[in-house]
C-alpha cells in the first residue's frame, strides 16, 4: 500500500491527498468477471509493498484507473458511500402508531361497543382513531425525512488521479511528513505519522499498526501525498463503525428536552383532570363506557404528544432553509444557540474579504516602488516603475521580488482560475505580467516549508536545474517580520549588501504605508542558509471586501450581535479593513496575537469587549479570545478554516467552518458550514435561529390554549350537569387539528425582519413566559365561554341533537382557527404581517376548514361525528362569534404597542431633558 504523502478516494484509482481531507478510503471484497482481485482488507494491504498492490488490484500509481474501468467497477461495488441500514416498511412504521397507550385504549372502548351492540358507536371510534393515527404517521415521517436530509449536505470531495490525469486538484509533487489524526477510530488525540513501508507480518497487525494504510473517515493533519485506493463502500473499517453509529440516536436538543418535559407534566395534569372528570360523570349516572370513551378521547386531544415532533420539524426546516441561503447547521441544537449569539469572531481572508488577491505594488529592497494594474488571475495589465514599464531584465530589483515569490510558491493559473492559494495565484499573476512566469522551472524543489498560519512564512530549498553549480539556495516568503528576522543582507542594485537597522526600519514604515491602505503585505528573500538571507523586497496585495459585508455587519450590531476580526495580517492592514468593513473605529483598541498570548485571562476578558481587531493572530490564541468572551457571559460565533483552528471552532458555542477554503478538520469540528465563505450567510442564520425560536412560542401558545379550552369544556359542563358538548370522535378531530397541519404551519412563518433587530435571546430563557401563559388563557377561556354558550343557547330546548353538537363542534373548531390565525405573531397585528405571507398556514386552515365542512355535510362522515348540516346563517353567527378570539388577541397586540411607544416616550424624555427646550 502507497502513502507517500495525503488525499483520498474512491475505488481502486489512484488518489491525492492534501492536507486535512477527510479520507474515504475503504476496502473491498469482490472479484470481477475475469477474476481480478478487486478487494483488499486493510490488514492484508498493510502487509503487501506498493507494486504488489499495484498489481493484484491492476491499477497503476501514475495513471490511475481509466474512466471505462471506473464505470465497471462501480458497477461492482456501487458508489463509495453507505446505505443508511434497511428502513422499517412503511406499513409496519404505520402499525406502530397503534402501539400508543390511548390508542390502545380507544380501540379498546371501540371493541367493548361492539360487545355491547353498538355498533354505530364502534364504527365511529374506528374511523376517527384512523384519521388520528395517519396524521400522526405523516407528520412522523415528514419529519423522518427531514431529519434524513440533512446528513446529505456535506458531501465529501477528493481528488483523484485518473487516466495519468489528477481530477479537481493538482499536486505537484510528492511530499513527506504526512500525519494523520486517527481519534475518531483509536481515540489518540496524536497524530500518527505515515509511510510507504509494508509492515512485518509477525508483528501484530492491529489498525494502530498499519503506517502505510490510510482509513477513511480519519483526518490528514499535515502533509500531502498519494495512495492507492484498496476499497471502497460498506466493508471498510469505517464502515463496521458507521454501522455501529446507527444504532446510536441522535441527542436531543435543549429545546427539545424541555418540550418533552412540558408534554409530561401536561400529560399528567391532564390525566388527573380527566380522572376526576369520569369519576364526577359515573357519580352523576352517566353510562361508564361514554365516559371512559370520552375520557380517552380527551387525553388523545389534551396530550400535547405532537409537540416534540412539531419542534423537531420546525427545527430541522429552519435548517433546511439555511441550507437553501448556503449555511449548513450540523447539529440541530445550533439553531437555537444561534439566535442567542451575541458576538461574532470573524477571520477576515475569504470571509470578509473576498480572497481574490491581486498584487497592486512591489517594493524592491534598494527603494524602487512599482505600481501594478490589472485584475483578474491573467496577464492583462503591466507594471510601471517611475514611469517606465517593467518588462523581464528592465529592472532586475523589481523581477526578482517576484521571481522568489514564485519559486516558493505552490500555485498555478488556470483558464478556471487560480489552483491553489489565492496569495500564491497573485504572484504568478504579476510574474505572468513581467513576462517572467518561467524562472521556477530553473530549478529543482529539494524540500519545503509549507506556510501556516502559525509561522506565518514559506520555505522552499532548491537547486539550479542548468550550469555547473548545484549549491543549495532558500527562497522564503512570508509576513514581513518573520521574514526580517532571517536575513542579514539586502540586494541593492545588483549587489548584496549588510542589512542594518536603519534599512529594517525603513522596509517596516513602508510596509505599515502599504497596511494602511489596507493592503496585505508579503516579503520575499533568498540566501544560502534559513537564517543568512538576503532580503528582496515586498509586494502589496489587495483583497477587496466581499459586497454586502459591510451592510450585514451593521445590521448584526443592531440586532445586538458583536462582530470581531480575527486576521493573520498586520496591524495596519487589519485597521483598514476593519474601519472598511464598518466594525473598527479609527484610533479605537486592537490587539496583537502576542498581546493577547502575554496577558493572563482575567486582564483580557476585563478589556475583550471594547477590542473589534485581532492582528497577528495565529490559531492558538482563538482559543483564548473564545473563552474570554464566554468568561464574560457571551456566546460565541468563531469562524476557522485550518486545521488548528479545530479546537477553537469546538470550544466556541457556534463553530463556523468555510465550504470552500476550509480543511476537512475544521469543516468536522464545526457546527455550522458557510457553503461560499461569505460572511452575510451569518446574518441570515442568526436571522433564522431567532425567528425558529419565535415561531415554536407560536404553535405552543396555539397547542397550548387549544388544549386548554378541550379540557376546561368538558370539565365545566361535567361540573355544571350538562351532558357532554363533543362526542368522542369530535375531540379526536380537535386533536387532529391541535397537532397537525395547522400547528405545524405557524412553525414556517417566515423570518420576521424585525426579529434580527431584538437583542439576542438569554440562553435560559424560558419558552413558556408569563406573557405566553397570559395570551394562552386569554385564549382558552374565550374559546371556553364561547362555545359554552352556544352549547347552552343550543340546548334551550332540554334536548340533545345532532344539531347541537354539530353547533358546538364547528363552533370550537372555528374558535380554533381564529384562534391560530392570532398566533402568528405574538406582537405584531395580522394586519402588519400580511394574510398571504404564510402559504402553509392558508393550506392548512383552508384544508382544516374543508374538512370540517365534509364533516358537517357528507353523510359518511355525518354518521362517524353524528353531525347536522348546518345553515348558512349558522356559519354567519358562528363566524361573527369565534373572531372575537382573534379580535381580543389583535387589541390586546395594539395595546402593549401603545403601552410600550408611551414608556419609550418618558424614557426618552428622561434621557434628553434638553431636548424639550
Ligand atoms: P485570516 O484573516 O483568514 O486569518 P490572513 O490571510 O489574514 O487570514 P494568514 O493567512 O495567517 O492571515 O496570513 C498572515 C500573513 O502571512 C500574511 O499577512 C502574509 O504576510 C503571510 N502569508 C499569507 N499567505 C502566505 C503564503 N502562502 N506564503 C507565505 N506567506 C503568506
Amino acid at each position: 500500500m502507497f502513502v507517500h504523502s495525503s488525499r483520498i478516494v474512491e475505488k481502486h484509482s489512484l488518489i491525492e491527498y492534501k492536507d486535512d481531507e477527510k479520507l474515504i478510503f475503504k476496502e473491498e471484497k469482490k472479484e470481477t468477471d475475469e477474476g481480478m482481485m478487486t478487494f483488499l482488507k486493510s490488514d492484508r494491504a498493510s502487509q503487501l509493498h506498493v507494486d504488489e498492490i499495484q498489481e493484484i488490484l491492476r491499477t497503476d500509481v501514475h495513471y490511475g484507473l481509466p474512466h471505462e474501468e471506473v464505470i465497471n467497477r462501480r458497477a461492482i461495488h456501487g458508489f463509495n458511500d453507505f446505505e443508511i441500514s434497511q428502513e422499517e416498511p412503511l406499513w409496519k412504521k404505520y402499525l406502530g402508531q397503534f402501539k400508543d397507550p390511548l390508542i390502545l385504549l380507544l380501540l379498546t372502548s371501540a371493541v367493548i361497543s361492539i360487545f355491547m351492540r353498538q355498533f354505530d358507536d364502534a364504527f365511529s371510534i374506528t374511523v376517527a382513531i384512523t384519521i388520528v393515527v395517519t396524521v400522526a404517521f405523516v407528520q412522523e415521517y415528514r419529519s423522518e425525512k427531514s431529519l434524513e436530509a440533512l446528513t446529505k449536505l456535506v458531501p465529501p470531495k477528493c481528488h483523484c488521479v485518473r487516466n495519468g490525469k489528477t481530477e479537481n486538484f493538482l499536486a505537484r509533487e510528492l511530499a513527506i511528513d504526512m500525519s494523520i489524526d486517527e481519534s475518531s477510530f483509536t481515540g489518540e488525540t496524536e497524530p500518527r505519522s505515515k509511510n510507504t513501508s509494508p509492515q512485518s507480518k509477525l508483528k501484530s497487525n492491529g489498525i494502530t499498526d498499519r503506517k502505510c494504510i490510510a482509513f477513511m473517515g480519519t483526518l490528514v493533519r499535515c502533509g500531502h501525498g498519494k495512495g492507492i485506493v484498496i476499497g471502497t463502500g460498506e466493508n471498510s473499517e469505517f464502515g463496521e463503525i458507521f454501522k455501529m453509529m446507527q444504532c446510536e440516536e441522535a441527542p436531543k436538543t435543549p429545546l427539545q428536552k424541555s418540550m418533552d418535559t412540558l408534554g409530561k407534566q401536561l400529560s399528567f395534569y391532564s390525566f388527573c383532570i380527566i380522572g376526576l372528570i369520569m369519576f364526577f360523570g359515573w357519580l352523576q349516572g352517566r353510562g361508564l363506557l361514554d365516559m371512559f370513551t370520552i375520557g380517552v378521547s380527551l387525553a388523545v386531544a389534551a396530550i400535547p404528544e405532537g409537540l416534540p415532533i412539531v419542534v423537531t420539524v420546525t427545527l430541522a426546516l429552519g435548517v433546511m432553509r439555511m441550507a437553501k441561503r448556503k449555511a449548513i447547521i450540523k447539529k440541530l441544537p445550533i439553531v437555537e444557540t444561534l439566535g442567542c449569539a451575541n458576538v461574532i469572531c470573524s477571520d477576515k481572508t475569504g470571509t470578509l474579504t473576498k480572497n481574490e488577491m491581486t498584487v497592486t505594488q512591489i517594493y524592491s529592497s534598494d527603494g524602487d516602488l512599482a505600481e501594478v494594474t490589472g485584475v483578474g488571475y491573467n496577464a492583462k495589465g503591466s507594471v510601471m516603475c517611475n514611469g517606465e514599464e517593467v518588462k523581464e531584465h528592465s529592472h532586475p530589483n523589481i523581477a526578482k521580488v517576484i521571481e522568489v515569490g514564485c519559486i516558493c510558491n505552490n500555485a498555478e493559473i488556470y483558464e478556471d482560475g487560480v489552483h491553489g492559494q489565492p496569495t500564491e495565484g497573485a504572484l504568478i499573476t504579476a510574474a505572468l505580467k513581467l513576462n517572467i512566469q518561467s524562472v521556477p522551472d530553473m530549478f529543482v524543489r529539494k524540500n519545503e516549508w509549507p506556510f501556516n498560519s502559525d509561522t506565518k512564512f514559506m520555505a522552499v530549498k532548491c537547486t539550479p536545474k542548468y550550469g555547473q553549480t548545484k549549491e543549495e539556495i532558500f527562497f522564503l516568503k512570508g509576513a514581513l517580520e518573520r521574514i526580517l528576522k532571517n536575513c542579514t543582507n539586502y540586494y541593492d542594485h545588483g549587489h548584496v549588501k549588510p542589512l542594518n537597522e536603519k534599512r529594517q526600519h525603513e522596509y517596516l514604515y513602508q510596509a505599515s504605508v502599504m497596511g494602511n491602505a489596507g493592503l496585505r503585505v508579503l516579503a520575499m528573500a533568498y540566501g544560502p542558509k534559513m537564517d543568512e538571507l538576503v532580503f528582496v523586497g515586498m509586494v502589496g496585495i489587495i483583497d477587496p471586501p466581499r459586497p454586502g459585508v459591510r451592510e450585514s455587519i451593521r445590521m448584526l450590531i443592531s440586532g445586538g450581535v458583536n462582530v470581531k476580526m480575527l486576521t493573520g495580517d498586520s496591524e495596519e492592514t487589519a485597521k483598514a479593513v476593519g474601519a472598511r468593513l464598518g466594525l473598527y473605529a479609527l484610533g479605537a483598541a486592537a490587539l496583537s496575537g502576542d498581546q493577547v498570548e502575554e496577558i493572563d485571562l482575567s486582564q483580557l476578558c476585563r478589556i475583550i469587549n471594547h477590542v473589534s481587531v485581532f492582528y497577528r493572530v495565529s490559531p492558538r490564541h482563538k482559543l483564548k479570545i473564545v473563552k474570554a468572551l464566554q468568561c464574560n457571559g457571551l456566546v460565541v460565533g468563531m469562524t476557522g478554516d485550518g486545521v488548528n483552528d479545530a479546537v477553537a471552532l469546538k470550544s466556541a458555542d457556534i463553530g463556523i467552518s468555510m465550504g470552500r477554503s476550509g480543511t476537512d478538520v475544521s469543516k468536522e469540528a464545526a457546527d455550522m458550514i458557510l457553503v461560499d465563505d461569505d460572511f452575510s450567510v451569518t446574518l441570515s442564520a442568526i436571522e433564522e435561529g431567532k425567528a425558529i425560536f419565535y415561531n415554536i412560542k407560536n404553535f405552543v401558545r396555539f397547542q397550548l390554549s387549544t388544549s386548554i379550552a378541550a379540557l376546561s369544556l368538558i370539565t365545566l359542563s361535567t361540573v355544571m350537569r350538562l351532558p357532554n358538548p363533543l362526542n368522542a370522535m369530535q375531540i379526536l378531530w380537535i386533536n387532529i387539528i391541535m397537532d397537525g397541519p395547522p400547528a405545524q404551519s405557524l412553525g414556517v412563518e417566515p423570518v420576521d425582519h424585525d426579529v434580527i433587530r431584538k437583542p439576542p435571546r438569554k440562553v435560559k430563557d424560558p419558552i413558556i413566559t408569563r406573557d405566553l401563559i397570559i395570551n394562552t388563557l386569554i385564549s382558552a377561556t374565550i374559546i371556553v365561554s364561547g362555545t359554552l354558550w352556544v352549547f347552552w343557547r343550543e340546548m334551550r330546548d332540554n334536548k340533545i341533537t345532532p344539531r347541537d353538537t354539530t353547533m358546538t363542534f364547528t363552533c370550537f373548531v372555528f374558535f380554533d382557527m381564529f384562534n391560530a390565525l392570532s398566533c402568528r405573531s405574538q406582537t405584531k397585528s395580522i394586519f402588519s404581517v400580511g394574510f398571504f405571507t404564510n402559504k402553509m398556514f392558508l393550506l392548512a386552515v383552508g384544508g382544516s376548514i374543508v374538512g370540517q365542512l365534509f364533516v358537517i355535510y357528507f353523510p359518511p362522515l355525518q354518521a362517524v361525528f353524528q353531525t347536522e348540516a348546518l345553515d348558512w346563517i349558522d356559519f354567519v353567527f358562528l363566524i361573527s362569534l369565534t373572531s372575537s378570539v382573534f379580535v381580543v388577541s389583535e387589541l390586546k397586540k395594539l395595546l402593549v404597542v401603545i403601552i410600550e411607544k408611551k414608556q419609550r416616550q418618558k424614557k426618552e424624555r428622561v434621557y434628553y431633558p434638553d431636548d424639550l427646550v
